[in-house]
């Protein structure tokens, strides 16, 4: 493997394997556990015990779990939290403050996170998926289809990973903890459901069963799987919910957000109200602005009218254009007209920092991270 991290993000180093990933404690809900220890030839109680290591230490040193017989540590560890990820490369920029990780699976499959310190917070942006079938003709990930869903474990792996480089003081600035994640990376959450919500209770259950972050500092973004959204409205996890939206059209999101053909753009934002409505959590909606594509006034102005009776606030993204494609970020100018015409209807509105470009966020979607305050 060479040091290089590819353009493309969805690469094989060696083939592919159809094997599944192995079981890890972070696949199961906490009442399961046990069992799991079980059916591996060890005593209940030690799941407990290595969640807490896992969980609330963010141990991966079985040299360190004091807890267990010494004989037994390496045993325990291999079966119930076995390597899910392997760091391949990591770039960073903007001083070290923003690092991108490149992630090997078991089966050889690549997947990125970006961690990203501000003065305020430390968040991280993973993958759920390596790939994506989304399709979204602006997007790398979609470009390159998708491969395979991530399973819980693979991908709570990445944020322990994220909190465990903050905890060790791997960022300038010194020991930190992790405070926000954002399923922003490669993959569409909602395809990948029970895997993610899995990994949601995994981040928001308090220690030891869990990291015990606040489901206000989650955002799961989604391009619009009206099922899913209803589905997750049910779960009682109050994170809060990016919607893709693009354009407030159906006729040119049909063509930006493929899947606007099944679920449009009414039954979308009726979704996400009754999500706000049950969880009492405002919702972004997500706009990478595409010059003489999306970035229209008559556009602006249709989306604010959209807009401005609901609990929503906009993410304005600049394109970040992938290689080979024809389209751009707007004019900065236009994008200005776009952010006043929004405000016009009293409908809040951030414009997106992009951090990472030049470490090749280059399908845009890893490297972007909202300059403001997560809606608290
Ligand atoms: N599948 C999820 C998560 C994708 S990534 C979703 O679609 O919401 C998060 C955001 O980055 C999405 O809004 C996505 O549309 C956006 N994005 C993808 N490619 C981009 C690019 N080249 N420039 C700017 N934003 C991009």
């Amino acid at each position: 493997m060479s040091g290089k991290v590819p353009e493309i993000n969805l690469v094989f180093d060696e083939p592919v394997q159809r094997k599944k990933a192995p079981k890890h404690l972070a696949d199961f809900a906490p009442a399961d556990r046990k069992a799991f220890a079980q059916e591996h030839g060890f005593q209940p109680f030690r799941a407990s015990q290595v969640a807490n290591h896992y969980f609330s230490h963010l141990s991966n040193n079985p040299e360190e779990w004091t807890d267990v017989p010494a004989a037994e540590r390496q045993a325990i560890a291999d079966a119930l939290t076995p390597k899910m990820i392997e760091l391949v490369t990591t770039r960073t920029t903007d001083n070290g403050m923003t690092r991108k990780d490149l992630w090997k699976l078991h089966d050889g499959v690549l997947v990125e996170s970006v961690l990203m310190r501000y003065t305020d917070r430390v968040t991280v942006c993973i993958s759920s998926q390596a790939g994506c079938g989304m399709n979204c003709p602006f997007c790398a990930t979609g470009q390159a289809g998708l491969t395979r869903n991530l399973s819980a474990a693979e991908i709570t792996d990445q944020i322990v990973a994220a909190a465990r480089a903050c905890a060790m003081g791997e960022l300038p600035g010194g020991p930190t903890r992790l405070s926000n994640i954002v399923f922003m990376g490669m993959g569409e959450p909602l395809a990948n459901y029970n895997a993610v919500v899995r990994t949601l209770r995994n981040i928001t259950d308090p220690n030891p069963d869990g990291l015990g972050i606040s489901a206000r500092s989650v955002t799961v973004s989604t391009v619009g799987l009206v099922n899913g959204i209803e589905k997750l409205t049910e779960e009682g996890i109050s994170c809060t919910l990016a919607v893709s939206l693009h354009t407030p059209d159906d006729e040119l999101r049909d063509t930006l957000v493929p899947i606007n053909n099944r679920f449009n753009i009414r039954e979308v934002l009726a979704a996400a109200d009754a999500y706000e409505k049950r969880t009492g959590r405002r919702y972004s909606i997500e706009y990478a602005l595409i010059r003489d594509i999306n970035d229209q006034s008559w556009r602006s102005d249709l989306l604010g009218r959209l807009l401005k009776n609901r609990n929503a606030h906009v993410n304005l993204i600049p394109l970040n254009p992938t290689p080979g494609s024809k389209w751009t970020a707007s004019r900065r100018e236009d994008e200005a007209e776009f952010v006043r015409i929004l405000e016009s209807y009293g409908v809040p509105v951030t414009v997106r920092d992009t951090r990472g470009r030049e470490i090749d966020g280059a399908c845009g979607q890893l490297a972007a991270a909202e300059k403001g305050k997560p809606v608290a």
